[in-house]
């Protein structure tokens, strides 16, 4: 989704109490990168861990609408942002989506999806049902 859900979908509380983005930004600290980590329920009040900007940065970054190769790729509407994936897999919240696996998985995906309910008017009715 755009913005991602981190934060917003999602919070994660750790067993110390550490706030985390999204469970795999708690898993990212495991491995010694607190990147994600926005606070400790011990210190923080809920305000300050939603004003933090190291939640609102990455937040920032997940907007399709203005980053780039997202912003002008045609599957944008269907599409969304992993900025965890993409800091733990690029360093940078955004990424180049050109040697993204989010971006070539979504981008399968979404492709599929369309063709199949072109060429199939009762495959694309049930996808129309799910969403309805
Ligand atoms: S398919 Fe790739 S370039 Fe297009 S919106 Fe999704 S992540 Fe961005």
């Amino acid at each position: 989704m755009t913005p991602a859900g981190i934060g917003i979908g999602v919070m994660v509380y750790n067993y110390n109490g550490e706030v985390y983005l999204s469970d795999e930004g708690r898993m990212l600290a495991e491995m010694g990168d607190k990147k994600f980590c926005v606070g400790n329920v011990h210190t923080d009040s809920y305000k300050n861990l939603l004003l933090s900007d190291k939640f609102l940065d990455p937040l920032e970054y997940s907007m399709t609408t203005s980053v780039p190769m997202c912003s002008e790729c045609s599957l944008e509407p269907y599409c969304g942002s992993d900025p965890v994936f993409h800091y733990a897999t690029q360093k940078d919240f955004v990424g180049i989506k050109a040697m993204s696996p989010f971006c070539s998985r979504n981008t399968q995906i979404i492709r599929k999806i369309i063709l199949m309910m072109e060429n199939d008017k009762e495959i694309k009715k049930i996808f129309y049902n799910w969403i309805n």
